[in-house]
């Protein structure tokens, strides 16, 4: 028998994925894991904490309150013992939240959108998805074995048009897009794409991941003012300040989904803890009018004073606001001079963006002050006036 840790054996079955690290590296494209002391978040321009929930008392306080009344864990899965009535309180909550019939949690977005399509759609299914959508919607849709076309980014003519050719083959067809778009901050026509779900009569799913709590009346975000969207995703990982998602629907979808989406059934029902942080946030959210409009007009201004340095901001209309410089070395050397200053945002290179758009990502919350964005740009400024 051959000895399994043999460092020769090892080689040889590990091959393919040391050599697929190795060309990562002479692409410059290798990443790895750093653990990040907590940045001030005046310096920190790449945290999704858009309200600054992550920090807050009210929601520390509330899970701290659920662990002591309802445990750490849920100590099953939701169909066997791990439906707790905090679990469907929430559930409740979410839905009045969203204006909808009905919501079920999730413990991921991830999760959520990577089960929820293969469970809605199947090899009969056409699913028409925009091409910059979020990879854990291109896996679900992928999973589902399905026909899958990409249509133009916000465009609702092709959208119209792929319709138009295919409406009479498909079995079913779903439309698949984002509210707010994680790598340009653009937002989908939803009013005009719901149209268009309506006139052929197909489903609508809409990810809501970067605009609830954020953005819409009362934090609501920008789904739940639509109400012809059938499934609506919205996560906890971002302005909520916590994690886990939800996807909020008619009650005829929530009872499909808890029979069929196998990843609500086969998983932990979510922690008591994570319970409690939702459930404070979603009484928390509706009074930060001032954080979110401040947010608002933090992110005008740093799209007015990037437009006078010659950067790039596409077609940001929200909290996310790129800076897109082109090549890979470029967005790369900037981000690390800022970060010698002690400013962090990210760097986002393909395969993440289209090639030739590496960018820099800077994401504003509520704790960032107009001081915090004029040292930005002052930075910013010097370096463009060393690099010209
Ligand atoms: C962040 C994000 C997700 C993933 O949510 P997690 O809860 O972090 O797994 C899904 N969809 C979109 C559009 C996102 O931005």
């Amino acid at each position: 028998m051959s000895d399994s840790k043999d460092p020769a054996n090892l080689e040889h079955r590990y091959s393919t994925f040391s050599q697929a690290l190795d060309q990562r590296q002479d692409s410059d494209r290798l990443r790895d894991l750093e653990a990040m002391d907590r940045v001030a978040p005046s310096n920190n321009f790449c945290s999704n904490d858009y309200l600054g929930l992550a920090q807050h008392p009210a929601l520390k306080e509330r899970a701290q309150a659920f662990i002591q009344q309802w445990g750490n864990g849920a100590t099953a899965s939701r169909l066997v013992s791990g439906t707790l009535p905090p679990h469907q309180q929430v559930e409740q909550k979410l839905a009045d939240f969203t204006h909808r019939e009905r919501a079920l949690l999730f413990n991921s977005g991830y999760q959520a959108n990577s089960t929820l399509i293969p469970a809605l759609c199947d090899r009969h299914t056409l699913l028409l998805v925009d091409k910059r959508a979020h990879h854990s919607l291109l896996f679900g849709a992928l999973a589902s074995r399905g026909r899958m076309i990409r249509f133009r980014h916000n465009d609702v003519s092709h959208l119209k048009a792929l319709l138009e050719k295919r409406a009479g083959s498909a079995q079913r067809i779903m439309i698949i897009t984002e509210s707010v778009f994680s790598m340009d901050g653009d937002r989908a026509p939803l009013e005009e794409i719901a149209e268009v779900a309506d006139n052929y009569e197909v489903l609508l799913y809409v990810d809501d991941a970067h605009a609830i709590g954020i953005l819409g009346p009362e934090g609501r975000g920008l789904a739940s003012q639509v109400d012809r969207i059938d499934l609506l995703i919205g996560t906890f990982g971002k302005a909520f300040g916590s994690s886990g998602a939800f996807v909020a629907g008619d009650g005829v979808l929530i009872d499909y989904l808890v029979n069929f989406c196998s990843g609500f059934i086969y998983t932990t029902g979510m922690s008591p803890a994570i319970l409690g942080a939702v459930d404070a946030a979603l009484e928390t959210i509706p009074g930060m009018k001032d954080e979110r409009e401040r947010v608002s007009r933090l992110a005008d201004q740093l799209r007015e004073k990037f437009q006078k340095l010659n950067l790039d901001s596409d077609r940001s209309d929200s909290q996310i606001v790129p800076a897109i410089v082109g090549e890979d070395t470029k967005a790369l050397e900037l981000a690390g001079y800022l970060e010698k200053q002690g400013i962090i945002c990210s760097a986002i290179r393909p395969p993440t963006v289209p090639e030739h758009t590496a960018r820099l990502r800077f994401t504003l919350t509520a704790l960032h002050e107009e001081a915090d964005l004029t040292q930005l740009i002052n930075l910013l400024k010097a370096y463009q006036g060393v690099h010209h």
